[in-house]
């Protein structure tokens, strides 16, 4: 399997199709809908949301070889940056020499919250919504019995009185197994229809009843462990670098943004890709760096001395669905999960936080051991070539005079495309 992989980067996109054909891994109505290049209609596209003027694209590529769990996925990456595919691919088989990533699912439920203010007595209001558990969880899942059916549904019943400048607000949070799906709608119906018993326990008034986007309990943790070797000649040097820089990203929140920043490279072109919402796992994840007070770097590299091993760590909620939303609806979002071989929500999370955990590693190892730009300024080169108006035939040796250009900028690639178009 992983032979027929060797070289994907060198071969033009028939040559990959057939790669991908070979390796046996989508169904034959996939496989046609990624070879007709079948993207979404503009019917099913005006129906999907307000005021479409057409539809929009943007590359869609594949990190073969990648190992979580044991087992090896072809992961489906959409993205408009440069290098991202690149560096998850590097990183990926970096890690997969040593056994690749390994992850846990801690916990997998949504929760919502219906915030209420002009309560009198916060105390007794709280003491009330306990005591009314159960009655609250049944009102909460007859508003959407079909989840429950599945064997899914509300669970449980918190609250909390919050201050904010002289404002009470008591805060009922409801916590929901929502099986396979995101489940905003799902917690929004039953929150929405908890207001009117909150309001007559608290005797106060509803502000508002809504999903809350800090997953807290749905985090999944992935983890790996690189023998330095592995990293190159001077790994261990490479290595001790990398613990720094997870260090000072833990220090410094204007690193901590970038180093972020390059995790959801990896994490948003997947969740793009699987049909989900991406917003939503930034929410969560963007809210979640802020944990213990200040907003920090999400994951941590340290050196094992023991074991001559730089150990990788990264816990991120990781809320994403393989039903409902437009999943079902995007034909190329039928073929990525395809590509997945149509992972449950769970094994998705998985790969979604093992892919952020290499992309940071590809960022950090190319951060502090050349500096990001010697890789950057080949794939930039190539954009600048495109900009200019290099043509398929002559893209190449654009870029190979381009980058050795003193300035490497868009007046002096359109110079070299002149000379070649001419
Ligand atoms: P849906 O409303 O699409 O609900 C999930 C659907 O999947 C339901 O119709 C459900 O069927 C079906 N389903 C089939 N099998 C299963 C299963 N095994 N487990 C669970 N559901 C199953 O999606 P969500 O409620 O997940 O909401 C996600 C959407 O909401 C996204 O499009 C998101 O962009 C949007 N959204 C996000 C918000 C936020 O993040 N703050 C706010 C508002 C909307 P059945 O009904 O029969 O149970």
């Amino acid at each position: 399997m992983e032979k027929i992989w060797s070289g994907f980067y060198k071969k033009n996109i028939d040559e990959r199709l057939e790669v991908i054909e070979q390796a046996d891994i989508l169904s034959k109505e996939h496989l046609e809908l990624l070879k007709n290049n079948e993207v979404l209609d503009f019917d099913t596209a005006n129906n999907m949301v307000e005021n479409v003027i057409g539809t929009f694209s943007l590359p869609f590529s594949v990190v073969p070889n990648f190992t979580v769990d044991g087992k090896q996925y072809v992961v489906p990456f959409v993205t408009e940056e440069p290098s991202v595919v690149a560096a998850c691919s590097n990183a990926g088989k970096i890690v997969a020499k040593s056994g690749g990533f390994k992850t846990e699912i801690l916990d997998r439920k949504m929760i919502g919250h219906v915030a209420l203010y002009d309560v009198a007595d916060t105390t007794l209001a709280v003491e009330r919504i306990l005591q009314s558990k159960e009655l609250l969880l049944k009102t909460a899942n007859e508003a959407y019995p079909s989840i429950v059916a599945r064997g899914g549904g509300a669970c449980d019943i918190e609250v909390k009185v919050l201050s904010e400048e002289g404002v009470d607000f008591v805060v009922v949070y409801l916590i929901v197994d929502t099986l396979e799906a995101m489940g905003a709608n799902m917690l929004n119906t039953m929150l929405e229809a908890l207001k009117v018993s909150l309001e007559s326990l608290t005797e106060g008034v509803a502000l508002m009843a809504i999903l809350s986007n800090y997953a807290t309990r749905s985090l999944v943790t992935a983890e790996c462990s690189i023998p330095f070797e592995d990293l190159g000649e001077n790994g261990e040097y490479l290595a001790k670098r990398i613990e720094l820089a997870s260090k000072f990203a833990k220090a410094d929140v204007y690193r901590a943004a970038t180093h972020n920043k390059g995790i959801f490279n990896g994490i948003d072109s997947v969740v793009i890709a699987s049909g989900n919402d991406w917003r939503a796992i930034e929410a969560a994840c963007q809210s979640y760096a802020t944990k213990d007070g200040n907003y920090k770097g999400l994951s941590t590299w340290r050196c094992d001395e023991a074991s001559k091993e730089l150990v990788g760590e990264i816990a991120l909620p990781m809320p994403v669905a393989s039903v409902g939303g437009s999943i079902g609806i995007n034909p190329t979002v039928k073929v990525a999960r395809g590509l997945l071989n149509n992972p449950d929500a769970k094994t998705l999370a998985s790969i979604l936080v093992s892919v952020g955990l290499a992309q940071n590693l590809a960022a950090l190892k190319a951060l502090v051991g050349d500096g990001i730009q010697k890789g950057h300024m080949k794939l930039h080169a190539k954009s600048l070539a495109i900009l200019a108006g290099a043509t398929n035939e002559n893209i190449e040796s654009v870029v190979e005079e381009l980058r050795k250009e003193k300035h490497m900028n868009l007046a002096s690639a359109k110079k070299i495309v002149e000379k070649y178009n001419k």
